[in-house]
C-alpha cells in the first residue's frame, strides 16, 4: 500500500468526531482508523491523563475536594468525585471549570502532535454536549439495543436492568443519527467492520485533500476558548 501523501505546510489534519452509545463498538472502530495509521485521541483517556498521579491539577483537585479523594497509591478516586459532585450542582461547575480547560489544552497538544491529513477524536457524550460543532464530521457508531444491551453484559458483567438503565441515561438513538455526517452500522462479527473502516478512511482522505473553505470547525474551537490558544 503506499503511504498517504504528506500534507502540505499549513495544513491543518480534518476532525472527525467518533461517537456512539455504551458499548456500541467506538473503542473498536477507533482501534480499526488507528490500524491504518490514523491518529485517534480519546477523550476518556484525555481526561484521565490530566489528573495522572503527579499532576498539578490532581493537587488542586484533593485541596479543592477534600483529601479523602486520594487513593493509597496517590490516584484519585473517580467513583468518590462523582459522588460528591453528583447532587452538587455547584461544586460540579467547579469541579469542570478546573477539569475543561485542562483537557483542552491537552487535546489541542495532542491534535498538533499527531498530524495526519485527518484525526479521530472518540468523543462519547459529543451528541449529550452538543460538540457536534467542534468536528468537521461527526461518524456514529450504531448498534441495534439488542446487540447494545448483549455486549454491554458480556463486557461489564452486569445484568440486563442494570445494562438497559445505563442505555436510557444516554442520547437517543435518534439524536444521535440527527446529528451524524457519517454511519457505520456495527451490527455483525466484527470481521464486517473492517471494510466498513476501509471504506471511511478512503472518503476521509479524499475530503482531507480535496479543496477547504476557511474551516469553521476550528473558527468555533477559537471562537469558544480564546483563553486556550
Ligand atoms: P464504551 O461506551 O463503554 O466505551 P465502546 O462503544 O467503546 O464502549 P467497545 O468497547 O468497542 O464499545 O465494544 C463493546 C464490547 O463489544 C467490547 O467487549 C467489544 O469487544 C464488543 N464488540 C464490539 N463490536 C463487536 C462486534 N461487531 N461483534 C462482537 N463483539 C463486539
Amino acid at each position: 500500500m503506499h503511504p498517504d501523501p504528506a500534507p502540505p505546510a499549513g495544513f491543518k489534519p480534518l476532525r472527525i468526531g467518533l461517537t456512539g452509545g455504551i458499548a456500541s463498538g467506538k473503542t473498536t472502530v477507533a482501534l480499526q482508523f488507528s490500524a491504518l495509521g490514523v491518529p485517534v485521541i480519546d477523550a476518556d483517556q484525555v481526561a484521565r491523563e490530566v489528573v495522572a498521579p503527579g499532576t498539578g491539577l490532581l493537587a488542586q483537585l484533593f485541596a479543592s475536594f477534600g483529601a479523602e479523594l486520594r487513593r493509597p497509591d496517590g490516584s484519585l478516586d473517580r467513583a468518590a468525585l462523582r459522588q460528591l459532585v453528583f447532587a452538587d450542582a455547584g461544586k460540579r461547575r467547579q469541579l469542570e471549570a478546573l477539569l475543561h480547560p485542562a483537557i483542552r489544552r491537552r487535546t489541542e497538544l495532542l491534535a498538533a502532535a499527531a498530524g495526519g491529513p485527518y484525526q479521530i477524536h472518540v468523543i462519547p457524550l459529543l451528541v449529550e454536549t452538543q460538540a457536534g460543532s467542534q468536528y468537521d464530521r461527526v461518524l456514529l457508531v450504531e448498534c441495534p439495543e439488542a446487540a447494545q444491551l448483549a455486549r454491554l453484559q458480556a463486557r461489564d458483567g452486569c445484568d440486563a436492568a442494570q445494562a438497559r438503565a445505563m442505555l436510557v441515561s444516554q442520547a437517543s438513538r435518534e439524536a444521535r443519527l440527527a446529528a451524524a455526517d457519517d454511519v457505520i452500522l456495527n451490527d455483525a462479527a466484527l470481521s464486517a467492520l473492517g471494510p466498513k473502516v476501509a471504506a471511511l478512511h478512503q472518503n476521509y482522505l479524499a475530503l482531507a485533500a480535496a479543496p477547504r473553505a476557511p474551516d469553521p470547525a476550528a473558527e468555533h474551537r477559537a471562537a469558544e476558548h480564546p483563553a486556550d490558544r
